[in-house]
C-alpha cells in the first residue's frame, strides 16, 4: 500500500484518536518541555502506548505528518527517523 494510499485511510482527523489510551492529563510524558524528559517518563510514555489498541494508526499519523515532536505509537522522534529513512530508501520516482 502506498504512503498517499495510507493517507487516505487515515484521514479525514482519525477517529482513531478517540481508543487512544493517553490522555491529555498525560500530555507531559508524551510531550515533555525541552530538557525535562527523562528515561522514566520516556518509559512510562511508552509503556502506555504498548497497550494501546490504535498504536499503529498513531505511528502512522506521526510519519505521514512528519511529527518531529513527541512519543507517537510508542516510538520517539529519533526512533521514528529510522522510519523515515527507510521510507527515502524505498521510495520510487513517479
Ligand atoms: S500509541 Fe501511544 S501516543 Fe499513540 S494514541 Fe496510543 S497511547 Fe497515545
Amino acid at each position: 500500500m502506498s504512503w498517499e494510499s495510507l493517507r487516505a485511510v487515515l484521514e479525514p482527523l482519525p477517529k482513531w484518536r478517540s481508543r487512544a489510551r493517553c490522555t491529555s492529563r498525560e500530555a507531559e510524558l508524551f510531550f515533555p518541555s525541552p530538557g525535562t524528559a527523562g528515561a522514566t517518563s520516556e518509559n512510562r510514555a511508552k509503556a502506555i502506548c504498548h497497550e494501546c489498541d490504535v498504536r499503529r494508526e498513531c505511528l502512522l499519523w506521526a510519519l505521514m505528518n512528519d511529527e518531529v515532536h513527541g512519543i507517537w505509537g510508542g516510538f520517539t522522534p529519533e526512533e521514528r527517523e529510522v522510519f523515515v529513512t527507510l521510507r527515502s530508501w524505498t521510495a520510487v520516482d513517479e
